[in-house]
């Protein structure tokens, strides 16, 4: 099962790329979490890439593209993936057709994830994530057991830089601008499947389940 998750920032898609990882034994391919990762690491694709992320921007297509090549290609995807946060402008949709042709490949389905404006900001101002591992909290819809410190492993909880209000606005600008076409590109294929993102974390995962036994 190869699967897109579409939706603005803080639409819940690495939320329930998790739960989907875990009831469908695929790996999850999110481009956010491998970029904080070559930044935390000072790599030199890490150094590139902070500047645009904390601006709120994309980081160069080239770059993501490559990055996404490279992990498709891994043995852990033969048997499915599902893409998180990737392809996010028409130039990495395009390039991922050419990458899943030449793998032999082709995208199940596009789960969009959709979240009004307001709630979108509210969503991610009061995210924290875990320094450690990586795994997401929500101050009020899904506050650690102890705060400040992750369930999973202990490890500081701590909001990332680009999930401050100001670049929040620019996030959800860019969104609009160069990710939200994408809804169009996948509908063509007819390959889009809507959820609403606004019910609770456990409702939002009943939808996606529903769809996704159709191809499990
Ligand atoms: P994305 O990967 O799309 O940016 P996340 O999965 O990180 O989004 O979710 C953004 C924030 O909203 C996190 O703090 C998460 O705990 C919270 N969240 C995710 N899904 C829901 C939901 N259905 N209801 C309420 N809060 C949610
Ligand atoms: P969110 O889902 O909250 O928007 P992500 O973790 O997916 O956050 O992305 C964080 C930042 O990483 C983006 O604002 C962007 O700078 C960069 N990024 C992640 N994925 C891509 C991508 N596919 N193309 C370009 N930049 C990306
Ligand atoms: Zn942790």
């Amino acid at each position: 099962m190869n699967l897109i998750l579409l939706g603005g920032p803080g639409a819940g898609k690495g939320t329930q790329a998790k739960l989907i990882v875990s009831k469908y034994n695929i790996p999850q391919i999110s481009t956010g979490d491998m970029l904080r990762e070559a930044v935390a690491k000072q790599t030199e694709l890490g150094k590139k890439a902070k500047e645009y992320m904390d601006r709120g921007e994309l980081v160069p297509d080239e770059v993501v593209i490559g990055i996404v090549k490279e992990r498709l290609a891994q043995p852990d995807c033969e048997k499915g993936f599902i893409l998180d946060g990737f392809p996010r402008t028409l130039k990495q949709a395009e390039a991922l057709d050419k990458i899943l042709e030449e793998l032999g490949k082709k995208i199940d389905a596009v789960i969009n994830i959709a979240v009004p404006e307001d709630e979108i900001v509210k969503r991610i101002v009061n995210r924290r994530t875990c320094k450690k591992c990586g795994a997401v909290y929500h101050l009020i819809y899904n506050p650690p057991k102890e705060p400040g410190k992750c369930d999973k492993c202990g490890g500081e909880l701590y909001q990332r830089d680009d999930d401050k209000e100001e670049t929040v606005k620019e996030r959800i600008r860019v969104y609009k601008a160069q990710t939200e076409p994408l809804i169009d590109y996948y509908s063509k294929k007819g390959l889009v499947y809507n959820v609403d993102g606004t019910k609770s974390i456990e409702g939002v995962f009943e939808e996606i389940k529903k769809i996704l036994d159709k191809f499990a």
